[in-house]
């Protein structure tokens, strides 16, 4: 008899999970709260007009190909890597900076502010390689089963890293480079990380090694949910099922195992197996009411920043956007100190500006574009109300129209704003946090939620919050982690 598996929530966490499982032999049913699979890698269609609601990079692609490649089928998903990776529009300068890949078309773009700079890139990028190869595999990559074993393993991590625990981010890139502008873009990607560059540890360097000198990033023909659409026709194929319009709100138990979830009409559901791709810090409070992850206590957790997302139909072609694109303003540290904890909209927001229609026509109609503006805002621990969502979108409209030179407003066809809450409430995002838990040294590794349930012993846990972290490539591998976790227990039944 196969062992039953009940999957919460259909985020690439859970898909991926699914997938593994299934091809091992496991009969896996998926139970999603919202109307379609994907999670925050979702998709909106409106008259013509194709948006990624999310993710729109993608990065260490080799982790989706080995999802694939474990389950018998080669990756079916087209990517194309991005050089320039993306182009960055500083306030006051109509001209954006290309951030090529490519070292030495990097050095072309900056040669009047930045002499020298692929040999200082080099530099730079060499320790935070290091690193990253350092921990891939010890730390990133492996299920600890307690807090020693963690501490025993990251012992074995070269001590030449250590200073780089204490420095920040913003002290390293300053030590790096002299342009204030080459700094703010090296540091950006903290932001990814939940945090700002002056309180992110130099370490986590490593992320611009992986975006600039390792895997890159990839865009995704068709769009990102691609990846989501080719995930659902093998797991049809592998006859696993996906009941939508279906919220887990609580539980039965017997002794130390789950017998049952119940859903918001009271329908039980039963399995051998439970596996959350429900946020892991916050399921254990609302579902479980675990005093340890308290509504008191999450909030004092460190989050990561909530997104406000737009996505407009526009008539007529943006010559000066390209298909990925940063907007960023003149006060960066006065931003970044702000940003996390502001009651109130940012005056002069930074965003990210997405085109796929730039690579991808089939994503609008004849003679349009697809636009998708993210601006990272504080989430709703900080800023409950978000009655002003019109009046920031505005905001940003104003500004994206005036500085590509196109009256973006007259030109709208269609337009959607998400605000925190709504991203709250359509995944069960913790106050709306766009990436979840943040990756602060007490938050990661053995201190992050774990992927296996503390008391119950047939439930585990997939997704951002568990282990090892956020973003599409890391959830990927918490699906392989929670995997070998499956299989410690029950065994590979193919
Ligand atoms: C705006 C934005 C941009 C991003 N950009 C990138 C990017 O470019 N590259 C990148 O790598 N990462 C990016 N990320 C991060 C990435 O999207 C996430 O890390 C990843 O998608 C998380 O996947 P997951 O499976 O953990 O969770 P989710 O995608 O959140 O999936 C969880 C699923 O569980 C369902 N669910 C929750 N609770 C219940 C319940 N009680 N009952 C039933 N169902 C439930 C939810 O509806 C959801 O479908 C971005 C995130 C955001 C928000």
């Amino acid at each position: 008899m196969k062992k039953k598996v009940l999957i919460i929530g259909s985020g690439l966490g859970g898909l991926s999970t699914a997938l593994r499982l299934s091809v091992k032999g496991y009969d896996v049913t998926i139970l999603e709260k919202h109307s379609k699979a994907g999670g925050r890698l979702n998709q909106l269609q409106i008259d013509g007009f194709t948006f990624d609601v999310g993710p729109s990079f993608m990065s260490m692609s080799y982790e989706l190909n080995e999802l694939f490649e474990s389950c018998g089928v080669k990756n079916p998903i087209k990517m194309t890597e991005l050089d320039p990776l993306y182009n960055v529009y500083f306030e006051g300068n109509d001209k954006p900076y290309k951030i090529w890949k490519t070292l030495e078309n990097l050095e072309k773009e900056f040669a009047e502010i930045e002499p020298n700079l692929a040999a200082k890139v080099e530099k730079y990028l060499k320790r935070g390689g290091e690193f990253f190869h350092d921990t891939e595999d010890a730390v990133i990559k492996s299920n600890f089963n307690s807090l020693i074993s963690y501490l025993f393993q990251l012992s074995k991590v070269p001590k030449k890293h250590l200073p780089y625990l204490f420095r920040t981010m913003w002290n390293e890139v300053e030590r790096n480079f002299d342009s204030n502008e080459v700094r703010v873009i090296f540091s950006l990607v903290a932001f990814f990380l939940g945090s700002t560059p002056f309180q992110t540890p130099a370490i986590y360097s490593l992320l611009n090694y992986t975006e600039m000198k390792h895997d890159g990033y990839w865009k995704v023909e068709g769009g990102m949910y691609k990846i989501v659409d080719e995930l659902l026709k093998l797991l049809s194929a592998q006859k696993v099922k996906i009941v939508y319009n279906t919220e887990i709100v609580g539980f039965e138990k017997s002794n130390n195992f789950i017998s049952s979830l119940i859903d918001q009409n009271g329908k039980k559901w039963t399995a051998d197996i439970f596996i959350s791709n429900s946020d892991a810090a916050s399921f254990r409070g609302k579902i479980l009411k675990r005093e340890k992850f308290s509504e008191e206590k999450l909030d004092k957790m460190e989050w990561t920043l909530a997104p406000f997302t737009i996505y407009l139909g526009v008539k007529g072609s943006i010559d000066n956007l390209a298909h990925h694109n940063y907007f960023l303003g003149k006060n960066f540290r006065g931003y970044a100190d702000a940003i996390f904890t502001s009651s109130i909209s940012p005056q002069k927001p930074y965003y990210y500006v997405n085109v796929s229609s730039k690579s991808y026509k089939e994503c609008a109609p004849d003679g349009c574009e697809n636009i998708f503006i993210l601006c990272p805002v504080p989430d709703l621990r900080f800023k409950k109300d978000w009655s002003d969502r019109e009046e920031l979108a505005n905001n940003i409209i104003d500004d994206l129209s005036k500085r590509t030179g196109f009256d973006i407003k007259n030109n709208v066809l269609v337009k959607k704003i998400f605000d925190p809450e709504d991203w709250g409430k359509m995944f069960n995002l913790y106050k709306g946090s766009g990436l979840g838990l943040s990756h602060g040294m007490l938050q990661v590794g053995a201190f992050r939620p774990k992927n296996k349930d503390e008391q119950f012993k047939n439930l585990f846990y997939v997704g951002a919050s568990t282990t090892p972290g956020t973003g599409l490539p890391m959830v990927i591998i918490s699906s392989k982690l929670v995997e070998e976790r499956i299989e410690e227990v029950y065994g590979n039944l193919s």
